[in-house]
């Protein structure tokens, strides 16, 4: 089953969507957006939280 975290759901003004069949794939991703584009570091947990069924 696809994935999806929605940026706009932890809060940020922006449009960034990350979809994969894999979790970990996604919190990589998310992890790595929000350090390049929101300069922030997110928790692991958290970004497990936005996870939602694409
Ligand atoms: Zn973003």
């Amino acid at each position: 089953m696809t994935k999806q975290i929605v940026c706009a759901d932890a809060g940020m003004d922006c449009s960034f969507v990350v979809q994969s069949e894999s979790e970990d794939e996604l919190v990589e991703m998310v992890t790595l957006h929000g350090e390049h584009q929101h300069d922030v570091e997110m928790e692991k947990n958290d970004i497990r939280d936005l996870i939602k069924p694409a």
